[in-house]
């Protein structure tokens, strides 16, 4: 039986590879064919490390995506933004279908909602090459949009929340007990990225206790659930071998850092790694034991969550970072060998009843730190209180199209801001960030 592992095309007005690799469709497909004896492919247009010399910046594992310019849709007519196409040429990509047996099951993921309509277009694609496939949606959209992914992608089966256990079933069923291994075999994520891909994704645990707002953390991942830190370390120690770069994908790194990310952070420290924690770290959790482990550990990227220091929105948040306690935390990583231009923080705009003088206010203070503010344009997750709170307000319809969820529509059109506001904001944020790279002392 062949199971194709597909990710589909972004759709946006922008998009930027900050380390996306698809973690929990790779450990589906890892598990598929650790436990079966399924012929097991895979399919990421993403991937820009998979013969598309010249689109890549080999460093680290970031960069740009290659993009084809397409028409935008009916409801972003009115936004003054080119609209494309993220991923492989798609000569690229037929040219890869080419060398591919026909399917019998086709398992694709879904990312950011508002990406619906790359998702479909890839689908499509994929039933032209294997029109007889049993198809399979999982990820974000029909976990968050259960109803909307039925509407807007046609497939045979749709998966909300983990897959592992229903795509096993759906294997058994079609295929029958005898393509199941008696004894598994060991379950490598590796074979899911392509050789010249510097970066590895590490997951060390799954969701986040605390319970904010605007976050789907909650709404896809109901338990916070921590894997054995032995069972992290073995997985870096083998990754190593092949790659340099580890990227954190956890939503809540440092929340029981005892049992978890100092252990791990003290066995890196012996590896020469480079890590880098792209979604921001909980600041009430770096101490100087925290913030030395980090620095030992060879961190690159240090992303940490401010988000506002906006009192109104900390009741929205847990509370989970003030100003005293960001002051506290950037002390003690500086202390710890971080420079000031080391360090970025989220700053978080666009929330629902958040005026724009409570984020120019948060930008003042990260300038007053001197360190970095990466603005992180809000957009309504499904489901999550703010975006029921959009509803209420009528800003967004009931019956919600996952396009509207976009953080540029969001933007423009529901934010309340105005399009000089968002310019002066972007504008601003670029300043700092060039002043304090430009700092000789930071
Ligand atoms: S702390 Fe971060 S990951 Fe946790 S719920 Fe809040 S925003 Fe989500």
């Amino acid at each position: 039986m062949n199971v194709l592992f597909l990710t589909p095309y972004i759709t946006d007005f922008s998009a930027y590879d900050l380390w996306l690799r698809p973690l929990g469709l790779m450990q589906l497909a890892a598990v598929v064919k650790s436990r079966t004896s399924c012929r097991v492919f895979w399919l990421n247009p993403l991937d820009r490390y998979a013969g598309l010399e010249n689109l890549y910046d080999p460093d680290d594992g970031r960069g740009h995506f290659y993009r084809s310019p397409i028409a935008k849709p009916q409801c972003f007519q009115s936004i003054p933004r080119f609209f494309a196409r993220y991923g492989w040429p798609l000569t690229v990509f037929d040219a890869y279908l080419e060398t591919l047996p026909p399917m019998d099951m086709i398992c694709m993921t879904t990312l950011m909602t508002y990406w619906v309509d790359g998702a479909s277009f890839t689908l499509d694609r994929l039933r032209r090459h294997s029109p007889d496939a049993v198809t399979v949606v999982g990820g974000i959209l029909p976990t968050l949009m259960p109803a909307a992914s039925k509407r807007e992608i046609r497939a045979d089966y749709y998966i909300s929340g983990p897959g592992e256990n229903l795509l096993l079933k759906l294997i058994q069923r079609i295929g029958g007990r005898k393509l199941f291994k008696p004894r598994p075999s060991r379950i490598r994520i590796e074979d899911f990225l392509s050789a010249a891909d510097p970066a590895y994704p590490l997951l060390t645990s799954r969701g986040c206790p605390m319970q904010c707002s605007y976050c789907a953390s909650r709404l896809l991942n109901p338990e916070f659930s921590e894997r054995p830190v032995s069972a992290v370390i073995r997985e870096v120690r083998s990754a190593r071998r092949s790659r340099r770069h580890f990227v954190f994908f956890d939503d809540a790194l440092l929340i029981n850092k005892e049992s978890r990310f100092l252990p791990l952070a003290r066995a890196a420290a012996e590896m020469n790694l480079c890590l880098h924690t792209p979604n921001g770290l909980h600041v009430r959790e770096i101490d100087s034991v925290s913030a030395h482990a980090l620095r030992n550990a060879g961190t690159r990227t240090l992303r940490l969550s401010l988000e506002t220091t906006s009192c109104d929105i900390h009741v929205r948040d847990s509370n989970k970072a003030d100003a005293d306690t960001m002051r506290r935390a950037v002390d003690h990583l500086l202390e710890a060998g971080f420079s000031a231009a080391e360090m970025e923080t989220y700053v978080l705009w666009g929330l629902p009843g958040q005026s724009l003088d409570s984020v120019h206010a948060t930008l003042d203070f990260v300038e007053n730190l001197g360190i970095i503010p990466r603005l992180a344009d809000y957009s309504p997750v499904p489901g999550t209180p703010d975006c029921i709170r959009l509803q209420d307000s009528g800003r967004l319809g009931r019956s919600l199209d996952p396009r509207h969820t976009n953080k540029l529509f969001h933007l423009l059109q529901t934010s309340g801001y105005s399009g000089s506001d968002i310019r002066a904001v972007r504008t601003r944020c670029r300043g700092i960030i060039s002043r304090v790279r430009n700092c000789r002392s930071c």
